[in-house]
């Protein structure tokens, strides 16, 4: 059994209660009516009262709904369990033992997630904005379900971060689980449809989701996404809104949706958002509006490169220089820092760890600054690292010379912390612009394998005969010529087998067209299964096939008729519990020293088939020198 399975069974995970309960247990039975479910509802004064916003909401501009059956009845059955149990669960944790876990905050960034999606989904159309309301509302449950299931744990855990993918493994590493299952398990509770929950479990990282582009799921999944990034943008303090703003104009543009646009999609959730907090008692802090917040001026704060993750290799022979610049770079500016004495031991310590940016001294024993530059650009692997040289000399031949060594950019000696700033400033925009670039170029990769495979896929299309899947008379003809063209090379035998279902017109007006084409698909796979695997088989015809066999005499070719033959006969075809008997007849033929072209041979197998009908059907007739010979079985 798994964790949340016995935690669901034993009653810990986060679960609706009272009337939301009661709405659940109505709505699984067969005979529940909507009538039912509203008279529920209205045991309920806030409940009935947020639902009748939500109908309103959705309503528009329309007559407003007043009464509780009427909203029931809009909502459906469906959407009113979800929000009742969505609601139960704001109402039942506005607090709890996780000390890190900020509750109110959860649920103001939860319902702000409900309204971005209820208001993104009239834009993008992909659901019915009542059902995404709800989606969005349990978007993140999973987090609340950790911290109460495991209020210690998570309070260690939390220590400091609360979202993102690093978020995921440390919850997976030390509680083995993570939120994401968790709020699966409780979106599956409260009823919401697979079709629903699977792209809101993708919306924290949807470039793992695999969904086709463009579909609807694929469109959910982003949806989820830009509603979460527009609540982060709602509930993050004044000096991080910067960089939230930039990115929720290129995921509006991405829907269609320009600055104005998006801008009044934001404001109208931020509306809704605070009227909704007011009615579930949850905090909503006033914000200005969107045009406001874009137009602010950018924080100086944010104008720092934000550098967590750069490795940085620094090479410099001299301890004191090094040891500053080091301090400065892993302390000030956060960077991951690696340190070399000479370009030698630094051309090895940067295979081993990958630097996004190298900052070199110039002059040092073993190997110098411009010789370790070189080295490194003719490389595969150290093109695309950012090189900043440390120089003391500053004669304009001599910093050319260092540009032509493949350098970017150059720090004059002694390193202040000012220059060293501006220069990795630049630095880190390259290693953005570099890793935005890669991704695309991942993803122009993926396409264009995507793109192969469905070309194949068309191919292949374009060879096949829909019905039976067999190659279709222009591939089989194709096929036999090759096998001709072989055999007039190399001297062998080659035999070709015409195949035609017999009296095929009475099955087709006695059962029906459609029984008729089952029966073709039924006698095409009994074909295949017993033709030999090099063999060529294809459907030439309506009812008719070829066989051609390189390599074959004509004994071995009038063998492969024979259980070919039989295959059919021994098919006990059935549909609708009529039994339909069914046979073929086979006329071979071999390639004869007469013979100058393939379509002779053809025309000879098709004599041996009309031998064949003719002396009575399901059997096999060899055409040899003029002649046919029908075999006389039955
Ligand atoms: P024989 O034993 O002499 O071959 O008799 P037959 O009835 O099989 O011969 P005929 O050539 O008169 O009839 C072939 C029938 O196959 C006629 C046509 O309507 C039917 N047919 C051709 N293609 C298809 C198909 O794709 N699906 C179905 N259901 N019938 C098809
Ligand atoms: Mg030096
Ligand atoms: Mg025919
Ligand atoms: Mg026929």
């Amino acid at each position: 059994m798994s964790k949340i399975e016995e935690l669901r069974i034993s009653g810990q995970l986060p679960s609706p209660k009272g009337v939301a309960l009661a709405i659940m247990e109505i709505s699984r039975r067969e005979d529940a009516t909507l009538d039912e479910a509203a008279r529920v509802v209205q045991t309920d004064p806030a409940l009935s009262g947020r639902l009748l916003r939500l109908a309103n909401a959705a309503n528009g501009r329309g007559r407003s709904v007043v009464s509780i059956n009427e909203a029931v009845l809009r909502q459906g059955m469906t959407t009113v369990r979800q929000l009742a149990m969505g609601f139960s669960l704001v109402d039942q944790y506005p607090q709890g033992l996780c000390t890190a876990f900020d509750y109110p905050g959860f649920w103001s960034h939860s319902l702000f997630m409900a309204v971005a999606s209820q208001e993104l989904g009239r834009v993008v159309r992909v659901g019915t904005p009542d059902d995404l309301f709800a989606c969005g509302l349990l978007a993140q449950v999973g987090r609340l379900a950790l911290a109460t299931v495991y209020p210690a744990d998570y309070t260690a855990l939390l220590g400091g971060q609360d979202s993102g993918t690093a978020l995921l493994e440390l919850e997976r590493e030390r509680l083995g689980v993570d939120h994401v299952e968790f709020t699966a398990a409780i979106m599956a509770d409260c009823g919401i449809p697979k079709s629903l929950a699977e792209p809101v479990n993708y919306h924290e990282a949807p470039e793992r989701s695999g969904f086709a582009e463009g579909s609807r799921p694929y469109q959910l999944v982003h949806l989820f996404f830009q509603a979460r990034r527009m609540a982060d943008l709602g509930l993050s303090p004044e000096a991080g809104r910067h960089g939230s703003i930039s990115e929720l104009l290129l995921l509006g543009g991405k829907i269609g949706l320009n600055a104005e646009a998006l801008g009044e999609v934001f404001d109208r959730v931020v509306q809704q958002w605070r009227d909704w907090a007011e009615l579930l008692k949850v905090p909503a802090s006033r914000l200005p509006s969107f045009d406001a917040m874009a137009k602010a001026p950018v924080p100086r704060s944010e104008l720092e490169p934000r550098t967590a993750c750069q490795r940085v290799l620094l090479v410099e022979d001299e301890p004191t220089t090094r040891i500053m610049t080091e301090a400065m770079l892993r302390e000030i500016l956060g960077c991951t820092v690696y340190t070399a004495e000479n370009g030698k031991d630094a051309l090895a310590l940067a295979l081993e760890v990958m630097p996004q940016i190298v900052i070199t001294d110039w002059l040092m024993p073993v190997m110098d600054g411009l010789e370790f530059c070189r080295a490194l650009r003719a490389t595969d692997w150290g093109q695309s690292m950012y090189v900043i040289m440390l120089t003391g000399m500053e004669t304009e031949e001599e910093v050319v010379e260092a540009f032509e060594a493949g350098t970017d950019d150059y720090l004059i000696k002694p390193v202040t912390m000012r220059g060293l700033n501006a220069r990795m400033r630049a630095a880190l925009h390259y290693v953005k612009l570099l890793e935005a670039w890669e991704n695309d170029r991942a993803q122009l990769k993926q396409f264009a394998a995507e793109l192969a495979i469905s070309n194949r896929r068309l191919g292949n299309a374009a060879m096949t005969d829909v019905l039976t899947g067999l190659p279709h008379r222009r591939a089989g003809m194709e096929a036999l010529s090759r096998d001709w063209s072989a055999s007039k090379r190399t001297g062998q035998p080659v035999a070709a087998l015409m195949i035609d279902v017999d009296l095929f017109k009475s099955i087709n007006d006695r059962h029906g067209h459609a029984v008729g084409d089952q029966v073709l698909q039924e006698v095409a796979r009994a074909l295949q299964t017993a033709a030999r695997q090099d063999d060529s088989i294809s459907r030439i015809g309506g009812e008719e096939f070829l066989v051609v066999c390189h390599d074959t005499e004509a004994r071995a070719a009038l063998l492969a008729a024979e259980r070919l033959r039989k295959m059919v006969k021994a098919l006990k075809i059935s549909i609708g519990g009529v039994d339909i008997p069914t046979s073929v007849s086979v006329g071979v033929a071999i390639r004869e020293s007469g013979m100058e072209t393939a379509d002779d041979m053809m025309k000879a197998a098709d004599k041996a088939l009309y031998a064949a009908k003719h002396a009575g059907r399901n059997r096999v007739s060899l055409f040899v020198q003029g002649k046919t010979h029908c075999a006389g079985s039955q």
